[in-house]
């Protein structure tokens, strides 16, 4: 084992404990949480692993994972019912006992009767604390959490992400950050509907410029993410991380949404309350997906008025006042339809700006001049401002659905910031 003090380790491991983490359905995402999360502290993760709920599986397991490094940090089966074992195996590996907690029981009572339940007799269990751990609340949840220190020390967290991630935050960093260590500072960009090689060319001259910064280049859909990381205290990191960023704004002109968990919607969003303007929709292949995304974003009612959902050619007439003429000489998947759809959604819900997507998802439905992939994007502000974009996009529906959002709040972004994008009238 460590030299190191067990509470400010240099190595640590994570298990995720829960059977449906084996199966084909949940995949663990808390340990690439916690590994972001250790790596600031100066900790390096060494040895992951998941198991099922088992009680041979996790007794195995406990004392392997403590073997490799003085830090375990556990999440999942914490719960109430007879599979959640974790806290028992804890106890059971460093020979401790579980004592009912009176105050946690009176606790948990009082939680559930806020919300109109008596407690459940299953629950009790959760107001059991080992004995001699430190009891990490729970602010999000039932199940409280527990560190253990006993030569290595085990950190015993819940499994649900958000509850697990609070009580990291409020209840463990803490304990762990004393002495302020230097770590390793990640930072991730964004980059709207460009293609990853067009951004790739673009920022290859800023990975020359710092050879020692480890770089990469993702791609999620409709989205590239440039990643990058810096050592030292969090005040040195994100100098770095700084000056790093302030050069790929320089290669990327505009083009960098975001850092971090921003999303383009909460941006553009932001952006729309800012300059006091208010959207409307009116959606083709995206069937309501745009509409989604923007709502997704808390407060959004503050400049979002409404979205029609014109599938059909007589909705895009009957709904946002596309003239039977244009449907009939150019087609729904047109520049024209695009452009008489924002036109007519703004209009229709009196938004300042309206914008409109119409295209061919696939897989069926492609002509010879208007393939898979054929989608137009139009914005027509009460400011005059009358953009239009044509794009041919590659791969299957939900790609070529989610890169028409992307590309249509991408525009939305750029014309509320006054940069140039999609071709104007
Ligand atoms: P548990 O604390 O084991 O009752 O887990 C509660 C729920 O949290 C599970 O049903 C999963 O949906 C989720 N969960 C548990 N472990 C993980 C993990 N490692 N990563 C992501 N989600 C998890
Ligand atoms: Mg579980």
């Amino acid at each position: 084992m460590s030299a190191v003090s067990p509470l400010r380790p240099g190595t640590a491991s994570i298990l995720a404990v829960g059977s449906e983490l084996l199966g084909t359905t949940r995949l663990d995402t808390n340990s690439l949480y916690l590994t972001g999360r250790l790596e600031a502290l100066g900790i390096s993760v060494v040895r992951k692993a998941c198991v099922g709920d088992g009680w041979g599986d996790l007794l195995a397991e406990i004392p392997l994972a403590l073997s490799r490094a003085p830090l375990l940090v556990v999440t999942g089966g914490l719960g109430p019912t007879d599979d959640d074992r974790t806290k028992e195996a804890v106890a059971k590996v460093f020979g401790r006992a579980l004592v009912r907690d009176e105050a946690l029981l009176l606790g948990l009572r009082e939680r559930f009767r806020r919300r109109g339940f008596e407690m459940p007799k299953v629950n009790e269990k959760q107001a059991d604390v080992i004995e001699g751990a430190v009891i990490l609340a729970n602010t999000r949840g039932s199940a409280p959490g527990f560190l253990v220190a006993a030569g290595g020390t085990v950190v015993l967290l819940p499994g649900v992400p958000h509850e697990m991630k609070a009580m990291w935050v409020d209840a463990v960093e803490p304990l762990l950050a004393r002495g302020g260590a230097p770590g390793l500072h990640r930072r991730t960009l964004k980059i709207a509907a460009v293609p990853e090689s067009v951004v790739e060319t673009l920022v290859k001259p800023v990975y020359a410029a710092y050879p020692e910064v480890p770089f990469t280049i993702l791609a999620a859909p409709g989205e590239v993410q440039l990643q990058f990381a810096a050592r030292g205290t969090p005040e040195e990191a994100t100098r770095v991380l700084d000056r790093i960023e302030s050069d790929f704004h320089k290669a990327l002109a505009g083009e960098i949404f975001g850092r971090d968990e921003d999303t383009l919607e909460e941006v553009a969003g932001k952006l729309l309350r800012a300059k006091s303007q208010s959207l409307a929709l009116a959606e083709s292949c995206t069937g309501g997906q745009l509409a989604g995304r923007v709502t997704d974003v808390p407060g959004s009612s503050d400049y979002f008025l409404g979205a029609a959902v014109t599938y059909a050619n007589a909705a895009k007439a009957d709904l946002v006042g596309v003239s039977t003429a244009t449907l009939e000489r150019h087609g729904a998947v047109s520049e024209e339809t695009a452009r008489e759809m924002a036109l007519g959604a703004r209009k229709r819900f009196g938004a300042t700006i309206g914008l409109s997507t119409t295209g061919i998802a696939g897989p069926g439905g492609g002509t010879p001049e208007k393939p898979v992939g054929t989608v137009h994007i139009a914005l027509d502000a009460a400011d005059g401002t009358r953009l239009h974009k044509r794009l041919l996009l590659p791969g299957e529906r939900s790609l070529i659905r989610r890169w028409t959002t992307s590309t249509a709040l991408g525009m939305l972004r750029k014309h509320l910031l006054g940069l140039a994008d999609g071709a104007r009238r």
